[in-house]
């Protein structure tokens, strides 16, 4: 998205407005929809969280005083359970909530009754042109701006989650290492921008052979990157990194190729971080005998891994 078009426009969001006193939620409502935002109500705290199971919000506008659960439990109750959605609070004037409390809380912002609806709009632009910063920033600080594929800052952290995962349901997790072969070689002959366009459709091939929303790729530095696969047997890790291997040779960029060292995450000692550690070097190991001792262009298990 263009910076300009950022700043100029506040996208459309999907509200979720609670208040006990019907002419007040019309209002709000009415007023937000012709902001051109898709509203739903709610009549109180309960009847939001039901209405928050079926669908997905990323603004919760609420009443304080309410029957059956009020806007301070619902507040504690989704900064507890839900830290995606932002939320305002609506205070009256007899006051019995400071600022400091509902913010305390977890709301993001809070209005006092009487109020118009441009003081209402004003706050929810701002908490959602935030919204959108930190979701960008979010986005950059986790990606390779070459490739788009994620980070090794962020590898690291998902790593972590998917061995605990994989501990918990005991299912199998395997980790690629690929590495390019004689990339060195390729940028002497054709230039570093023709290299770093050759690192791009790499990227490419890595996204189209693994699975979506499954799979994650990395770039680790350099012309090295990693593939974290939960989730899969042995009898179909290895030929996932074959099929990346293939499709990549498929691309005739001499003197290239793509060689790949395979380890499985293996609950070895007491510590989560020593055994992702040892998955990791096993990894490298066999990506260097896939390179040294076999002779580069090849796939290559660590042994520990087989069994
Ligand atoms: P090997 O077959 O043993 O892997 O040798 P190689 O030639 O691929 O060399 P190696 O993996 O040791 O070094 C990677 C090279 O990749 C070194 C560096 O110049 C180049 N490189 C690293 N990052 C980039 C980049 O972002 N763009 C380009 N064009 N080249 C890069
Ligand atoms: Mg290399």
């Amino acid at each position: 998205m263009e910076a300009r078009e950022f700043w100029a426009k506040t996208p459309s969001q999907h509200i979720l407005v609670v208040d006990d006193e019907q002419p007040v939620r019309d209002f709000v409502a009415e007023a937000l929809e012709s902001m051109g935002h898709e509203v739903e109500t709610a009549v109180d705290g309960r009847d939001a969280l039901e209405k928050m199971e079926d669908s997905d919000f990323s603004v919760v506008i609420t009443d304080m005083v309410m029957p059956r659960m009020d806007g301070m439990q619902l507040i504690r109750y989704l900064s507890e359970h839900q830290n995606e959605v932002d939320i305002i609070a609506i205070t009256g004037l007899a006051m019995d909530y400071k600022y400091t409390d509902v913010v305390a809380a977890g709301a993001s912002d809070f209005i006092t009754k009487p109020f118009t609806m441009n003081e209402l709009e004003a706050k929810l632009n701002r908490l959602i042109r935030e919204r959108h910063l930190r979701e960008e920033l979010e986005r950059l600080a986790v990606r390779d701006p070459l490739t788009g594929l994620f980070n090794r800052r962020f590898f690291q952290r998902l790593v972590r989650k998917e061995s605990i995962r994989a501990i918990r349901h005991q299912h199998q997790l395997f980790l690629f290492f690929l590495d390019i072969d004689r990339f060195k070689d390729y940028n002497d002959q054709n230039g570093h921008q023709a290299g770093d366009e050759l690192l791009v459709r790499f990227a490419a091939v890595l996204r189209q052979s693994i699975r979506k929303d499954v799979d994650t790729a990395f770039r680790y530095g350099g012309d090295e990157f990693m593939v974290l696969l939960p989730y899969l047997p042995l009898e179909q890790a290895l030929p996932v990194a074959e099929r990346i291997r293939e499709n990549f040779g498929q691309l005739l960029l001499v003197p290239t190729s793509l060689s790949v060292g395979i380890a499985r995450y293996l609950e070895k000692s007491v510590s989560i971080d020593d055994d992702i550690g040892d998955m990791i070097s096993r990894a490298d190991q066999a990506l260097y005998h896939a390179k040294h001792g076999l002779g580069r262009n090849r796939v290559y298990l660590d042994k520990e891994s087989a069994v």
